[in-house]
């Protein structure tokens, strides 16, 4: 393989065949696994916020789960979540459970 000079290369910073993300399913890196304990849940949103790879599942402004495709098992969304009186509604374990 031949590789371009500087000149030869499009401009930097360029995206030219998105959405290379979505292709990439980032959820085969993880260790750890978020659960979701429904009964334990507030739908305040706090994880849909704060998760950096967009893996909560909103539907009608609930919380409906995870999307284990591209979830790195962070551990964000749990740190984050209030739950209900204290019980959490996100669980983190190893990912083989
Ligand atoms: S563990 Fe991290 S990547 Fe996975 S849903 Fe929670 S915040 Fe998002
Ligand atoms: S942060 Fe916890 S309580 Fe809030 S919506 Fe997410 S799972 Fe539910």
């Amino acid at each position: 393989m031949s590789l371009k000079g500087y000149k030869e290369i499009p401009d930097a910073g360029l995206i030219l065949n998105a959405p290379t993300s979505i292709q990439n399913k980032t959820g085969s890196w993880r260790s750890m696994k978020p659960i979701f304990h429904e009964e334990n849940c507030i739908n305040c949103l706090f994880c849909w916020w704060y998760c950096p790879d967009s893996a909560i599942i909103i539907e009608d402004g609930k919380m409906k789960g995870i999307n284990y495709d591209y979830c790195k098992g962070c551990g964000i969304c749990v740190h984050e979540c209030p739950g209900k009186k204290g019980n959490k509604a996100l669980e983190l374990v190893p990912e083989k459970e």
